[in-house]
């Protein structure tokens, strides 16, 4: 049997960083990942005609872990197109269309009350579960716009900006996570537009996780599937068994988990998994949205636009621009709250849903990933139930025994995001360092 220091399970951005971290202090790592790339929910894809983000795709020097690694590996940014033209929903249910400007106006004093009470909320974005968050996590994000009294046309704007951010309809988040992501931003929810949605990273993400993953010492086995995780021993004795799909098993003095809280049920652990992370993955997170990439006939108008919550999909946007032998055509991105709302083989469903948006986009391709149905993921950038963060977020960061758990699901300040990925494998690479390593 293989024997190594430490087993790390998933090649995202958790993974890599715990695996870089430990690299490099001198232990043996090695990377188990079960697809046949690394990156996990960052895949850098070819479609369309041009390198496409099916995942993550936005990062800002607001997330101090990403940034930290950004400049590691030399990354520079580059703006998403400035939207010249919005559309939105009135409170009739009709589009309504006009200026960015105009657009910001209506939502301005809505985005102010959703969050108005951070700093007693979340007075540390560092320390998410601490302050008047206690109370109000029971609260889902609708029972927030439904305690405000806004205008009918304001209310229905800033639901579906909400709806946009959340990836989940707004009676199954928490108010926590629209908190969080205000907190992480000093409490500036135009900065925490700016930051969660707005700059791209040059070389895309696989740019990114290859460099990352080229400065990992150990080795990164892909096609690589860990079925079953078994700890012996106590003490200076404990380890872990890793069994993988195709009958390897390795002996490891520490494992590091990195799976999404959905997605760990695929692997059998003995003793079974901690309360809370059983309690947790039966009950799934709150984010089941999609991500669409679509074809557009015609050089369209830098726009963005929301329909409401209720619609297939909620938020569309023009990103790039590009011409082939079939003329001008523009790529369009867009998010929908509930990823069983549209079928991407149904071509004339999706018209349909993109028609809610605004007349005149003719689409002649669409594709899109589903990280919902994918087994190695079953999320897509997590965001939490009412009552799941305060309840089980401190718990969700604890060790098993030899076994670690990395993941942006129990990140302190940006959960969820790639940011909150990679402060988990550093406190995780931390925790078995310090373990296993002499002071
Ligand atoms: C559509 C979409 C858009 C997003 N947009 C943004 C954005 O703009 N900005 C942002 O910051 N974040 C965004 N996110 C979130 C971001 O992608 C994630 O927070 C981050 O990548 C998670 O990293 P992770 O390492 O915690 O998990 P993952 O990336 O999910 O890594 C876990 C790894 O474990 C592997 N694995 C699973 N099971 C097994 C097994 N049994 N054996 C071996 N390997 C296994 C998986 O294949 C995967 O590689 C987005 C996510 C999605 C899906």
């Amino acid at each position: 049997m293989q024997s190594v220091d430490v087993v790390v399970i998933g090649a995202g951005f958790a993974g890599l960083i715990a695996s870089r971290e430990l690299g490099r202090a001198g232990l043996e790592v090695l990377t188990l990942e079960a697809r046949d790339r690394i990156g996990g929910r960052t895949w850098t894809d070819h479609r369309l005609g041009r390198d496409l983000e099916m995942g993550a795709n936005w990062v800002h020097w607001v997330q101090p872990h990403v940034w930290a690694e950004m400049t590691r590996y030399s990354r520079g940014i580059v703006r998403s197109p400035r939207a010249e033209e919005a559309s939105w929903h009135g409170a009739d249910g009709t589009p309504r269309t006009g200026t960015l400007e105009e657009f910001m106006a209506l939502i301005d004093e809505g985005q102010q009350l959703v969050v108005d009470d951070v700093r007693e909320a979340m007075p540390r974005g560092v320390d998410p579960t601490n302050g008047a968050i206690r109370d109000l996590d029971r609260l889902s994000l609708q029972d927030r716009f439904d305690a405000l009294d806004l205008d009918p046309e304001a209310r229905a704007a800033n639901e579906s900006v909400w709806v946009g951010h959340v990836n989940a309809p707004l009676d199954q988040v928490g108010l926590s996570s629209a908190l969080r992501w205000v907190a992480a931003t000093g409490g500036h929810w135009q900065l925490m537009h700016e930051a969660s949605a707005t700059y791209r990273v040059v070389d895309g993400m696989r740019g990114f996780t290859d460099a990352l993953a080229g400065d990992i010492p150990g080795e990164i086995r892909l096609n690589t599937t860990v079925i079953s995780v078994t700890q012996n021993g106590a003490g200076s004795d404990a380890h872990a068994v890793v069994e993988t799909a195709d009958g390897a098993r390795i002996r490891a003095r520490r494992v590091i988990s990195t799976l999404p809280v959905n997605a760990i049920a695929g692997i059998r652990f003995e003793p079974a998994l901690p309360e809370v992370w059983r309690r947790q993955s039966t009950e799934t997170v709150a984010s089941q949205g999609t991500k669409v990439w679509l074809r557009a006939k015609g050089h369209l108008p830098r726009f963005f636009a929301y329909a409401s919550q209720h619609h297939p999909l909620s938020v569309l946007k023009a990103e790039f621009y590009e011409t082939d032998e079939q003329g001008d055509y523009t790529v369009l991105v867009a998010f929908g709250p509930d990823h069983t709302r549209i079928d991407l083989d149904d071509l004339a469903g999706v018209q349909a849903a993109v028609d809610a948006f605004r007349p005149g986009i003719e689409v002649t391709e669409v594709t899109a990933h589903d990280w919902m149905t994918d087994p190695l993921s079953r999320t897509t950038w997590m965001t939490h139930r009412p009552g799941q963060l305060t309840r089980d977020l401190a718990e969700l960061q604890q060790p098993d025994g030899a076994v670690h758990f990395a993941t942006t699901d129990n990140a302190d300040l940006w959960g969820g995001f790639i940011d909150g990925a990679i402060e988990s494998g550093l406190r995780e690479a931390r925790r078995v360092a310090e373990a296993l390593l002499p002071h």
